[in-house]
């Protein structure tokens, strides 16, 4: 399987003050199935004290994960209560809603699975016959206010057929749910019920919980061992074990190319294609986005970044990235080659990235807009990442490294409500670097947008040599036996170079490049192109001596 497509991301949320209602106010959620002409809807009740003024705003779901209009999908909004009204302001998510001071309002609305793009569908709520799936921020109408204090939340499942199973982020097959948290870590959930598997695993008193729905060619023991293995090693690095509850879901795409998830409140979901038992290089694609999602639990959701959305990415995303794959290798799920592989294509796709000098507040800007600046914040927050575990040691006498500016970055969210800023990342870095080199290359590097250049990090075993800018990446084609990396537009693409063509062999002929493939219909080619000049592309490369080694 190769994952041309592989987009993961965790979504910050701007965290918003207003006090239209009051703050010990409750929430309360009924839930329950219908079918309407052969087709499923759930409708929802909502009920919460209206403020003393009249007058509350409520906001319908309305962009998230690169969906926009998801308020598309709730229809008949309409009041209950007595004397209510709901009036539409000229903000399609935001209504007003009119009632006697300090009474309670009841809305209904119902949600139907209406748009389906054409990739990411999961992204939308999912509602059929047999399932449904959907995040709170594609659900859930919320009074206007507040959303980072806890409040009571209850939470109603009624009527679902008794077989289906039904999980979400705060608890399994619970069919009244109390909740008493921040309607932000309310909306960053997911639900889901219907012909899910749930499977049980973790210790005793802090269970692991994996719903699975569909059919697929691997064992679910083994999942779940892979699970294991990976939560258990973020949970030691970062010495937390406080999760009583934690639920992972897994959605089939039927697209075996693409793959990609959602770190969430105790929680996160995975959308994968199928995956065979033989396939070692699935499973560490697997265990790889199960890393990179799982350690969102810290960076991202238990130590939540400041607004503005997006001026964070490099560390939310970049470091997490870092992260996912370095403690996939402590854990021994891939060995040091898959390790370097893995770095050679991180510094790969940062060199030949359009953006890859664009200033910080391109990211803010465009991360939704274009794919290649979406890619950024996680190429060069890895690299930064790489560089400071470099200059931490270096500048200690290798008596700390990247890990203790984490942990310390962790201690001061925890005493800042679980939040952290620019500042916080300067303060923690400071301890272990001299302030100073912290403030320039977070200036240089992240925020200017200037070009890191990886170092020698891997001792006498890999050396970093710079190789010609060829349009694809070489040393992954022939550790694979498969064309990768192709960048489109290149000088290899014109010339008919495609991702997962069979590799043969290949000639550097100073100025040209020839290389021998076999088309996917089986067919030899030999592809030949002038080299574009002048730019290399650094990686680490084996040294000679155990690549002999290797190849005996
Ligand atoms: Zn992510």
């Amino acid at each position: 399987m190769i994952f041309q497509i592989i987009k993961v991301f965790f979504l910050l949320f701007a965290i918003v003050s207003f006090s239209l209602i009051a703050q010990e106010s409750s929430l309360e959620y009924t839930i329950h199935p219908q079918e309407e002409n052969g087709k499923l809807s759930l409708f929802v009740s909502l009920k919460f004290q209206g403020s003393d003024e009249g007058v509350t705003e409520i906001l319908l779901p309305s962009s998230w994960a690169g969906q926009d209009e998801l308020y598309l999908e709730i229809e008949n909004l309409h009041c209950i209560s007595p004397q209510t009204a709901i009036e539409d302001t000229e903000e399609p998510e935001l209504k007003k809603v009119h009632h006697s001071p300090n009474e309670v309002v009841q809305l209904c609305y119902q949600v139907t699975s209406k748009v389906k793009p054409e990739v990411e569908w999961y992204y939308r709520p999912i509602i059929e016959d047999s399932h449904f799936f959907f995040f709170g921020h594609c659900f859930f109408i919320v009074p206007k206010m507040d959303d980072i204090s806890p409040i009571s939340i209850s939470l109603e499942w009624q009527n679902f057929p008794g077989d289906w199973s039904l999980a979400n982020s705060f608890g399994n097959q619970i069919q009244k749910q109390d909740l008493f948290l921040p309607i932000s870590t309310f909306l960053h959930a997911v639900y889901v019920g219907g012909d899910f598997q749930i499977l049980k695993c973790g210790k005793e008193y802090t269970p692991i919980f994996i719903a699975i729905r569909g059919d697929w060619s691997f064992s679910t023991e083994r999942l779940t061992h892979l699970v294991e293995t990976v939560i258990e090693s973020h949970r030691e690095f970062w010495n937390d074990n406080d999760f009583p509850y934690y639920l992972i879901t897994v959605i089939p795409t039927g697209d075996d190319h693409h793959m990609g998830g959602t770190g969430l409140f105790h929680s996160f979901s995975i959308f994968i294609g199928d995956l065979s038992e033989e396939n070692e290089d699935d499973w560490k694609w697997l265990a790889w986005l199960l890393s990179h999602e799982h350690f969102h639990t810290w960076n991202g959701i238990k130590m939540m970044s400041s607004p503005p959305e997006g001026s964070l990415f490099w560390f939310t995303e970049g470091f997490t990235e870092y992260y996912a794959v370095k403690l996939n290798y402590r854990s021994k799920l891939i060995n040091l080659d898959d390790y370097i592989e893995h770095i050679n294509t991180i510094i790969y796709d940062y060199y030949v990235s359009s953006v890859h000098n664009e200033p910080n507040q391109r990211i803010q800007k465009d991360f939704w807009n274009d794919w290649d600046v979406q890619r950024l914040p996680y190429v060069r927050g890895f690299l930064f990442a790489l560089d400071w575990n470099q200059k931490i040691q270096n500048i200690t006498s290798g008596q700390y490294n990247l890990d203790n500016f984490m942990l310390a970055l962790f201690d001061r969210a925890q005493e800042n409500l679980g939040t952290f800023s620019l500042e916080d990342i300067e303060q923690a870095a400071s301890i272990f670097l001299p302030i100073d080199l912290v403030k320039e290359d977070l200036k240089n590097y992240i925020f200017d947008g200037a070009t890191i250049f990886p170092k020698n990090h891997f001792d006498e075993s890999y050396s970093l040599t710079w190789i010609d800018d060829i349009g694809f990446n070489l040393l992954q084609s022939i550790s694979k036996q498969k064309i990768e990396g192709v960048k489109k537009g290149s000088r290899a693409f014109e010339a008919g170079l495609r991702n997962g063509q069979k590799y043969i062999n290949y000639q550097d002929r100073r100025e040209s490049i020839v290389i021998n493939i076999l088309d996917t219909k089986g067919n030899p080619r030999e592809i030949s192109y002038l080299k574009e000049m002048g730019r290399n592309i650094p990686q680490y490369v084996l040294q000679q001596a155990q690549l002999e080694e290797k190849l005996l």
